[in-house]
């Protein structure tokens, strides 16, 4: 790949930034920056229930405090439906579509296969329905895309080496749901290639999504990014940190702490210090290399902050 880096936050406004959410937007910037690359801003907000314009203003103040910047911010995905459609016609033109009528308890009963992350294997069911059992449900399909039976291999800068056949660990999966609602997968690869990302960082949760995203790249002839998945921040008990940890949420750390003693508390943590020291962004990006990075779970001591 040549030229300079795009990077991108693709934050969800629906409450104030945890220390996750601070972790991957870190090392997104340090890495697009120590190279001199430029970083995109887009908000997620398909759920258009849990997300508001607040949430992403405070976001915005969140990451500048943090000394995270950006040079564009994108269009928010709850105002690209209509981008969306575009993507989503050019897949019907492929023939790659076809509608479902599966119930989530069809869909989640016993039998079905589950993926190490709970997911379900869709077996297929409504591939090949006539129009006349389309016709006898009597309501809106969700709209799946027909995946074929091929291995996907993400070279991620921290994860190494992830494999994934889409046809057996996957299945066909859905890119409209019956609402309507363009889902993530399909969302997130239109506005990364529109928006020239070349690298996308993000949590470790979203490494079995980049199978999915490869090939939908492929059928819109977008080129793949190159991945990072950065690895989950656990409490010293081995829980994974969330939304609900609210001690652990920009709101209290700001009244605790200066940006840089929390850069700096993350730096160690992730590898790219040897001692905790508060430095800025800006500093650390210095010694930023994806080699030092941390691959596992971290386990985050609370008693630094
Ligand atoms: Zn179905």
């Amino acid at each position: 790949m040549s030229g300079a880096p795009v990077g991108r936050f693709a934050p969800t406004p629906s409450g104030r930034m945890h220390l996750g959410n601070v972790f991957a937007a870190l090392i997104a910037w340090l890495s697009v920056r120590s190279r001199n690359g430029s970083l995109v801003l887009r908000m997620e907000d398909l759920d258009t229930q849990r997300t508001s314009e607040a949430f992403a203003q405070t976001l915005r103040e969140d990451l500048l405090w943090l000394g995270l910047d950006w040079d564009k911010e994108t269009e928010p995905q709850s105002r690209r439906n209509q981008v969306y459609q575009q993507y989503f016609d050019k897949l019907d033109a492929l023939e790659l579509l076809y509608p479902c009528y599966c119930t989530r308890s069809q869909l989640h009963s016993v039998n079905a296969p589950h993926l190490a992350d709970g997911t379900y294997v869709y077996p297929g069911t409504c591939r090949n329905l006539t129009e006349a059992q389309k016709a006898a449900f009597g309501r809106a399909p969700a709209w799946r895309v027909k995946v074929p039976d091929r291995n996907w291999t993400v070279e991620d800068h921290i994860q190494g080496t992830y494999q994934e056949n889409l046809a057996t660990d996957c299945g066909d999966f859905v890119v409209r749901r019956a609402d309507g609602v363009y889902v993530y997968q399909l969302a997130v690869t239109v506005d990364d290639g529109e928006a020239g990302v070349t690298e996308v960082v993000r949590g470790m949760d979203l490494l079995s999504s980049a199978p999915r995203q490869m090939y939908l790249q492929e059928l819109f002839g977008f080129p793949h990014p190159e991945y990072a998945h950065v690895p989950l921040l656990l409490a010293p008990d081995g829980r994974r940190l969330s939304k609900r940890d609210q001690d652990m949420d920009l709101s209290a750390l700001r009244q605790k702490m200066k940006p840089e003693q929390l850069i700096g508390i993350l730096g160690y943590t992730a590898g790219l210090l040897e001692r905790n020291v508060p430095i800025s962004a800006q500093e650390l990006a210095a010694e930023f290399t994806w080699k030092n990075v941390k691959k596992d779970g971290i386990c985050l001591d609370l008693s630094a902050f």
